[in-house]
């Protein structure tokens, strides 16, 4: 029997519409705020998808902005703010990946604009009401609900063209954000219940995708279960896992995406012992021992083998210990050195999960 403690379950509120075709809802989810006058974001790379965008919404268009770019820099932002000022915006579209958000979530912060976004990736941060932003290389985390877009519009059809590389591992880090909801401090039955349907779906899609790019089925299950991942990463606070891979990209510039996916199956095994409910429930959705389900889903994706591959030097395996012992998080199992340390190491040599 599923046993239930006491919880609190915070929600928040968006309004999510799901689907192949979806995003010619769009105008009328403008005209339902409101709004006349949108200014559409992406990123250089997406200035094509954009502009189909700035199309479907043909007059209520009033500006287009392409120069979204990872880790929200602050100039960047003050531009686009300029520009939404400068023509009136009273609504701003987003269309991309977690770059491409977080521009538009730093409009909103400054000038409480409504935010529809249309997400082309698996990061989630559309569903969250987390903004980091960068300003002379540092970047700064904070969570307020005024960044939280009011609409989401996940139509598959505009991730079909994520290159596959790109959804496996963007699908893996959704993954990672769902495993530790499950061991999360505020873990609650209605997150956890979302969490393992959301690993469900993507552990069977992201292998279908892997080898047929656009099967719109495996991209329908993936984006459902990115979109879950994208509710647990909002809704409860992250453990080892997440601050491990902050660390380390932090440290060694490794690129986010490949570095959750290698650890991950690593910071699992680790807290193993201390979450025996939760493996047990994780094997019946991945079928086997979780912590290599998830290794082998990484081969079967093709992503970096170790991080060592990703440029990580051998020496930093030493510093990168050091650090994710540095201040105390909440994590289910106690962090011990040595462990860690063997952790990090397995982690970049690709070497199997210690289970
Ligand atoms: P991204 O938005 O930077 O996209 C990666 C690249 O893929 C970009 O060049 C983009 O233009 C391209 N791309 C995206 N979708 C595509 C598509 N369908 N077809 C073709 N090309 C496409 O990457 P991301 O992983 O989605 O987001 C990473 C950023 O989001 C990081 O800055 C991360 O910190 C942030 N993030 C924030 C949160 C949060 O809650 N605040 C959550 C997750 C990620």
């Amino acid at each position: 029997m599923l046993t239930i403690d006491k919880f609190v379950y915070t929600a928040h509120p968006a309004r999510v519409i799901f689907g192949s075709g979806t995003t010619g809802q769009l105008p009328e989810e403008v005209e339902r705020l409101g709004a006349r006058r949108a200014l559409v974001l992406s990123t250089a790379p997406q200035r094509r998808q954009a502009e189909a965008i700035a199309a479907l919404l043909g007059e209520t268009a009033a500006g287009l902005f392409t120069g979204a770019v990872m880790h929200t820099p602050v100039d960047v932002s003050e531009r686009a703010t300029a520009l939404a000022r400068e023509i009136g915006a009273d609504v701003v579209v987003s269309i991309g990946g977690g770059s491409t958000t977080g521009l538009g979530k730093a409009i909103a912060l400054r000038t409480d604009l409504p935010q529809i976004v249309l997400p082309t990736t698996y990061a989630g941060s559309e569903m969250t009401p987390i903004l980091g932003e960068t300003a002379d290389g540092v970047k700064r985390t904070q969570t307020t609900p005024k960044v939280l877009p009011e609409v989401v519009i996940y139509d598959v059809d505009q991730t079909l063209d994520l290159p596959s590389g790109i959804s496996g591992t963007s699908g893996v880090n959704a993954i990672a954000h769902a495993v530790e909801a499950l061991y999360a401090r505020e873990r609650n039955p209605v997150i956890s219940a979302l969490a393992l349907e959301a690993i469900g779906a993507l552990y069977q899609a992201l292998p279908e995708i892997a080898r047929e790019p656009r099967n719109l089925a495996a991209r329908t299950g993936a984006l459902y279960g990115a979109w879950l991942c994208g509710i647990c990463l909002g809704s409860v606070g992250m453990a080892l896992h997440h601050k491990l891979c902050h660390t380390l990209g932090g440290s060694f510039d490794l690129p986010h995406a490949e570095t959750h996916t290698i650890v991950l199956p690593h910071a699992l095994a680790y807290n193993a012992p201390s979450i025996p409910d939760v493996m047990q429930r994780l094997e019946t959705v991945l079928g086997g021992e979780p912590s290599r389900a998830l290794y082998g889903l990484s081969g079967r994706i093709g992503a970096p083998a170790g991080l060592g591959t990703l440029g990580m030097p051998e020496e930093g395996i030493e510093k990168a210990t050091t650090l994710a012992l540095a201040n105390a998080y909440w994590n289910p199992r106690s962090l011990e050195r040595d462990a860690i340390r063997d952790l990090i190491a397995r982690a970049h040599a690709g070497a199997p999960p210690l289970s």
